[in-house]
């Protein structure tokens, strides 16, 4: 029955995004469609100096629409998972550099990285592509610059607080992306995890983002929580179980116990 449940909700999922790709996509085509109709018509008449101009936005048209597509493809192929034991923090070491790139001049990067940091089981490209579309994320609710803060920690759950947070009791890895933006209003929250749900004008949000990541959280037996204040900032929160290697299983009631008292 659950697994009956788990389809049908894959099902649900997969209706959403079709109906909202059919959505997207028709409008960049009719868009298209209109510039090509626009450039022949100013072709017959001979004012070849509008021409540049419908060729422009029909490229325009269709590069976006090719980036949805490829989006897309990214999001059906999101369950074909290979997880393997990952250091986040090495991960986010290795990231540093192009997340800096990505953000630009205007937004100061800054990392804080846990010592003694658990692994995690999942796949480190999915990690890697969900750490970077919340960056992006934060960028662009930053416009005139601001803070990114990338922190890592180790947390242990108790049954009530992992209830209120929906996940099962347990160790996990927590990793936070934090910005200093515009911060996110309770509807835009509420809603921030569902396919094709973006604020962003048409052509530079796919609305696919969040519902990737929290696709890739939940499969990878984790979770993602949005911490968000209007006019002050967002942190995103994505929570992975700690991996435990042969010989660290037999020690974890120990270090169980540390971590209880930290
Ligand atoms: P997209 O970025 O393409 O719009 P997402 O699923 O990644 O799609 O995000 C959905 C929406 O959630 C965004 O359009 C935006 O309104 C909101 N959002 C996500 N991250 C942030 C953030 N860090 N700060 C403010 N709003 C955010």
């Amino acid at each position: 029955a659950e697994e009956q449940l788990r389809q049908s909700q894959k099902m649900e999922a997969v209706g959403q995004l079709t109906g909202g790709l059919a959505h997207d996509f028709n409008n960049l085509l009719t868009g298209i469609i209109g510039s090509l109709e626009l450039l022949k018509a100013r072709v017959a008449q001979g004012r070849l100096e509008q021409v540049d101009r419908y060729v422009t936005a029909a490229q325009g048209a269709a590069n976006r629409a090719a980036a949805l597509t490829h989006r897309l493809l990214a999001f059906s192929r999101r369950q074909t998972l290979a997880p393997k034991p990952t250091q986040p923090n090495r991960l986010i070491a290795g990231m540093e550099e192009l997340v800096r790139r990505t953000m630009g001049p205007a937004i100061q990067v800054e990392t804080v990285l846990a010592a003694g940091l658990w692994p995690t089981l999942c796949d480190p490209n999915q990690l890697e592509n969900a750490l970077l579309n919340l960056c992006i994320n934060a960028r662009d609710a930053m416009p005139d610059g601001g803070r990114l803060t990338i922190e890592t920690g180790n947390a242990w759950l108790d049954d009530r607080t992992a209830r209120q947070r929906d996940m099962a009791p347990g160790q996990y890895v927590a990793i936070s992306v934090t910005d200093t933006g515009t911060g996110m209003p309770p509807d835009v929250v509420a809603r921030a995890f569902d396919p094709f749900f973006t604020t962003k004008p048409i052509g530079q949000g796919t609305g696919l983002g969040l519902s990737m990541i929290y696709g890739f959280a939940k499969q990878s037996g984790g979770q993602i929580r949005i911490h968000s204040a209007v006019g002050r900032g967002t942190t995103m929160r994505v929570y992975l179980p700690r991996h435990l290697g042969e010989a660290e299983a037999d020690q974890a009631a120990p270090e169980l116990a540390t971590a209880l008292r930290a």
